[in-house]
């Protein structure tokens, strides 16, 4: 059963989420401060954690950033940030600390599992890819398995990892999806739009800012190993490419 992990301190909200969770066959755990939080998150496998930006001892901020940089084998949990309404900058920081995606508040529990559920369906897909019994039928997979051109990268699809002039890169889900949809098409210009059907899905109600942002992350994690060139192309006014 999925394990999802809900951090926020009012209690009618995390009743709320664990009501819509536990009716769609997930375990929903509650927990109320960032500290109870980590504990969890060590003691237990949680598989996706809704992670609220105000919290009694810590922000959701500084909780999230410290899951990413711990060392526990939990720092690539799924999170799913819940953020004030209209704050935008709420949730352009917490995608550039590595939220995988975010809902504002107030939000109808239907979205939240909606939510819950793609990124629970992109991070399953990505764990088939690893088993031996491959349905093969999975579009992403055969997306991911095609050789790239670019002979800087190299692409392994099973792991689930990017390698850049022999670096490995530790990227987000979503840097992930982006770099691996370039890789698959190194001469497309894509819309904003289409990347964020990459990244999330064709519904997402997801702005281009948030999109800007994790090619922003991206550019500057491929910076740091290769600081003179940009790798991917603002066409502007349209979206992004792969640098030729
Ligand atoms: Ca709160």
């Amino acid at each position: 059963m999925q394990k999802i992990l809900i951090i926020e301190d009012e209690q009618e909200i995390a009743d709320t989420l664990e009501y819509a969770i536990s009716s769609e066959g997930m375990q929903a755990i509650w927990v109320s401060n960032g500290s109870a939080a980590e504990q969890a998150l060590i003691e237990q496998n949680i598989q996706l954690c809704i992670l609220d930006v105000g919290l009694p001892d810590c922000s959701g901020f500084e909780l999230l950033k410290r899951i990413r940089q711990s060392n526990q084998q939990h720092r690539n949990v799924p999170v799913l940030m819940l953020t004030a309404r209209d704050e935008e900058i709420d949730r352009i920081i917490g995608l550039e600390i590595g939220a995988d995606d975010y809902v504002a508040k107030p939000f109808s529990p239907r979205e939240v599992v909606a939510r819950i559920k793609a990124i629970l369906k992109r991070t399953q897909s990505n764990h088939s890819e690893q088993g031996h019994n491959n349905q093969g039928t999975n579009a992403d997979q055969k997306k991911a398995s095609k050789p790239t051109k670019q002979s800087d990268f190299k692409h392994d699809a099973n792991g689930h990892q990017i390698h850049y002039l022999g670096n490995t890169l530790t990227l987000t889900k979503a840097e992930y999806s982006l770099l691996a949809a370039f890789l698959q098409s190194p001469k497309q210009v894509f819309s904003r739009r289409q990347l964020i059907e990459q990244v999330w899905s064709s519904q997402h109600p997801s702005d281009d800012r948030a999109i800007d942002t994790h090619i922003k992350t991206l550019r500057a994690k491929l910076r740091t190993h290769n600081p003179h060139t940009d790798l991917i192309i603002t066409h502007r006014g349209f979206g992004y490419s792969l640098a030729k």
